[in-house]
């Protein structure tokens, strides 16, 4: 008994020892140390109310442990590592005082010069970052499947292609549009093999002693246990939308990204899919965190960051307005997540929901995420095979534009809509009308 007590003790010192001297990084999967003193240029730009409406109705909807945000009636104290018991403290602005101005390099739309009825968009500098990366990753990337002998799906070459035409439109409009991604290459510069080391530590961190290195049989749910599996999703996921992060954080940095997906529903064999009559559409804004990913001290101050640079104010109504300009040239009904475990409807249009992802979390300005077309229901993988065309065409008994027209063409009338109104320029009444989205036979 006495034995195993100092036995216990002693394993608790030397767990305790050297965290006196460091404390433990608790830091996301290849995410770096959070900077909090950047934070200090927000002191006194946010009053107590804004600050707990967005901790309480966007971000913390899951809610988090009690110690790592504090709001007191002044100020909020966010703790920066547990370990080190140290926090930082935000001061809150008085709500009669003049505020402070929010320190960020996007401009929300209120604040471009007006803008003329044929040119909404003009010096609205705007990112396109095609989800995935497709070519020969798509089967890597699980973005891939094959129906008999017709030409295979994969998302990150159809994303590509609905940038290249929205990329055309919005210039046409007057944006200024760079692309976070323009090739079927990746972005960054490291590949699955650097980072197997990473991977076999993850795993034996989550339980499994000594991983097996390859996969075996591609549809055996065990597969993510392997290091091949593990250093794959860390090159094609973390890397490379970190690195997509810094180009728009440090290159490129627009108002806006516009992160473009297809969705699909599950499809089982990729060699062998499974299609379905389901379709609809959502778009993403950044919140609805979890409480075990606040616990990390980077995704904490990352949200914390996000928050008080109101890109939310921006994000929201646009990716409402964008929804319907979608719902309405789709007739696509809003997708209803299964559980409220990860996300958070928000906003008015009944098609937007907060929730946090790498993209979503990591660029720093307003990000607008859309996932319209479940690309494995029958109707959308005929108008993949259909492919693009010029003007309609009858396609699965309908007569419609290629999906990538009708994709590009709705989200840039989501944007014209959002941008004329709030640079109060003129535009076409057509542009804006906002009627109830088209009903049609989804
Ligand atoms: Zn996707």
């Amino acid at each position: 008994m006495l034995k195993a007590f100092v036995l216990r003790l002693f394993s608790l010192l030397l767990s305790l020892f050297p965290l006196v001297l460091q404390a433990a990084d608790n830091i996301s999967v290849l995410g770096s140390k959070p900077r909090w003193d950047i934070l200090e240029h927000y002191q006194e730009t946010i009053t107590h109310d804004e600050f707990a409406n967005l901790i309480n109705g966007v971000y913390c909807t899951h809610g988090f442990a009690p110690d790592l945000i504090e709001i007191n009636d002044k100020s909020a104290r966010i703790l920066m590592n547990r370990d080190a018991q140290k926090s930082f403290t935000l001061r809150f602005c008085a709500d009669a005082a003049p505020r402070k101005p929010v320190p960020r390099l996007w401009r929300p739309a209120k604040s471009l010069p007006p803008a003329s009825g044929k040119k909404p968009l003009s010096g609205l500098k705007v990112a396109l970052d095609p989800g995935h990366l497709g070519g020969k990753w798509a089967k890597m990337e699980e973005r891939w499947f094959q129906v008999a002998d017709s030409k295979p799906v994969q998302e990150g070459d159809l994303t590509l292609r609905v940038a290249r035409f929205l990329a055309s439109r919005l210039r046409k409009l007057g944006a200024n549009v760079s692309f976070v991604r323009n090739s079927d290459e990746p972005t960054t510069s490291k590949r699955p093999g650097d980072f197997r080391d990473l991977a076999r530590k993850i795993l034996i961190k989550n339980g499994v002693p000594q991983p097996r290195p390859d996969v075996l049989d591609p549809n055996d749910p065990a597969k993510e246990q392997t290091i091949r599996w593990q250093s794959e999703i860390l090159f094609y996921r973390y890397s490379e939308i970190r690195r997509r992060a810094a180009r728009v954080n440090f290159k490129l940095h627009p108002d806006l990204v516009l992160c473009l997906h297809l969705n699909a529903e599950g499809w089982g064999d990729p060699n062998s899919p499974t299609l379905t009559d389901i379709n609809h559409l959502h778009l993403l804004v950044n919140g609805s965190y979890l409480a075990e990913e606040l616990e990390f001290d980077d995704e904490r101050f990352e949200m914390v960051r996000r928050l008080l640079s109101r890109a939310y104010g921006e994000e929201l109504p646009l990716a409402d307005t964008i929804a319907l300009a979608m719902a309405r040239e789709t007739g696509l009904p809003p997708y209803a997540y299964p559980t409220t475990n990860s996300t958070t409807r928000v906003g008015t249009s009944g098609y937007v929901y907060a929730r946090n992802l790498l993209a979503t979390r990591l660029f720093h300005c307003p990000v607008v995420y859309c996932e319209p077309y479940v690309m494995n229901s029958k109707d959308v993988s005929a108008r993949i095979q259909a492919g693009d065309y010029e003007g309609t065409r009858t396609v699965n008994g309908v007569e419609r534009k290629s999906i990538f027209r009708e994709y590009a063409d709705s989200v840039a009338e989501g944007l014209v809509n959002y941008y004329s109104k709030a640079r109060g320029g003129s535009h076409s009444p057509n542009a804006m009308s906002q009627t109830a989205p088209r009903r049609s036979n989804y």
